[in-house]
């Protein structure tokens, strides 16, 4: 299916909607958006603007309740900050978050949109990543991505096959949230969007972050660590380090540092349970094998039971299926505070393996289920609109230009 197909099926009432943006050229990014900064980076910008210093701290206060709490997009709905600094602001800055290319919207209620975010650098090019949203009755999770493109070409992976670009700033992170947050309407007093599958517990739609889309969280350390600490903040988005959750391929160095300097919750991409099989399918395996990997969660300092680490593990038919794999991965997390996610392989184009098959899983999920881990299978979702990891994108690229303009003029009437 690609997203020509996708936009036919929604006109025939299918239940995907597709929605394009055209690019608004006529906007050149010479104004920075304050979209996604730190305290720092609003101290910063402020002090640019020649605001003194001794009123720095009260106005990044006021600046941080506006675009973090109560989501705004202009300087204009900031009504206790004076006129004239409000101009002052408009005149040097924007709120321009990363424009919203493609939105798409499962059946179940999951949401995935490609984001286009401007160039950062100098001499650098705009570059897409995706995020995905996946709604429970008392949840939203949404699927960041931390780099565009990812070097470490895991086997199963699609990302794994794209070139690595560069990895995104903890700004363009944070901005990833607000996108989600403006989209779905999840700010005090806005209106919330509404349709099946969102969740009807609780107040937001958007509770919980996972470093689970595009790249490595901890080849981009430094970016992460930062978004963290502002998407936690009390006084503005609210998503506590126990509702964010950093996975990683096994970065040892950067577990640790993880967890002494942030604190989030931690998931691993185990895959397999042997070192000869876990250097083909996660090759970063060679340089931190399963022992060194399994040490530096054992010292994790955050994990608990209440805080317990989640290690992913995707079913490859014939690879990593077996009685006896799902017997040693038991074996191999005795004595860690541990969650299993069983997931069932999202298949792309081209890839060599296939997801195992539903009695292989059900068994595998069984020798799990009956060692103490509860419900371990991920149930797909999203399906209807590719939602897994790498794949909107590569979808898009497919498309020729005159596909990607059919696209756009049918989303721009369907609006
Ligand atoms: N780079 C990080 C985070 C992004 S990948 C990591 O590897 O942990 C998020 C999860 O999706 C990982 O567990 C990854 O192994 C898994 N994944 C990647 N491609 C997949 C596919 N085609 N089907 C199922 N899971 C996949
Ligand atoms: Fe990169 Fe994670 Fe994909 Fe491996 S699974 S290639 S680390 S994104």
């Amino acid at each position: 299916m690609n997203l020509i197909d996708t936009t036919a099926a929604t006109a025939a009432g299918a239940g995907a909607a597709v929605e394009a943006h055209r690019p608004d050229t006529t906007r050149t990014p010479v104004r920075r958006s304050l979209a996604g900064l730190d305290r720092a980076g609003l101290a910063e910008a402020l002090a640019a603007i020649g605001v003194p210093e001794r009123e720095r701290r009260m106005r990044v206060a006021q600046l941080w309740h506006w675009i973090y709490l109560r989501g705004v997009a202009s300087f204009d709905a900031m009504t206790n900050v004076g006129k004239g600094l409000r101009e002052k602001l408009a005149g040097a800055f924007t709120l321009d978050r990363p424009e919203v290319v493609v939105e798409q919207v499962s059946n179940d209620g999951t949401r995935k949109w490609l984001l286009r975010l401007p160039p950062d650098i100098a001499g650098d090019k705009p570059h897409d990543v995706e995020m995905v949203y996946i709604p429970e009755s008392d949840r939203g999770t949404l699927c960041v991505s931390s780099q565009v493109g990812c070097t470490l070409n895991c086997s199963f992976c699609h990302t794994g096959t794209q070139r690595l670009v560069r990895n995104l700033s903890a700004a363009e992170i944070v901005a990833q949230v607000m996108v989600a947050r403006d989209r779905l309407g999840d700010y005090p007093g806005m209106e919330r969007a509404v349709g099946p599958g969102l969740p009807t517990e609780g107040d937001r739609l958007v509770t919980n972050i996972v470093f689970m889309g595009m790249g490595e969280p901890l080849y981009a350390y430094d970016s992460v660590a930062k978004a963290i600490e502002v998407l936690a903040d009390g006084e503005g988005l609210g998503i506590g380090k126990r509702r964010i959750t950093v996975s990683t391929s096994g970065v040892v160095p950067e577990i640790e540092k993880l967890g002494r300097e942030v604190g989030p919750m931690l998931a691993i991409s185990l895959h397999a349970v042997r070192d000869d099989l876990r250097d083909v399918l996660v090759p970063i395996n060679k340089k931190y094998p399963l022992r060194e990997l399994l040490d530096a969660c054992r010292n994790y300092p955050a994990a608990s039971n209440a805080k317990r680490i989640t290690f992913e593990y995707v079913m490859l038919k014939g690879v990593n299926d077996s009685p006896a794999d799902a017997k040693a991965l038991v074996k191999l997390l005795a004595g860690i505070p541990a969650k299993i996610n069983l997931i069932p392989f999202n298949p792309w184009p081209g890839t060599k393996y296939e997801c195992s098959d539903w009695e292989t899983i059900e068994q595998f999920s069984d020798i799990v289920f009956r060692a103490g881990y509860s419900s371990p299978v991920r149930t797909p979702r999203g399906r209807d609109i590719l939602a897994a990891c790498g794949q909107l994108k590569s979808e898009t690229e497919k498309l020729s230009a005159r596909e990607r303009l059919a696209l756009r003029a049918m989303a721009a009437s369907a609006e």
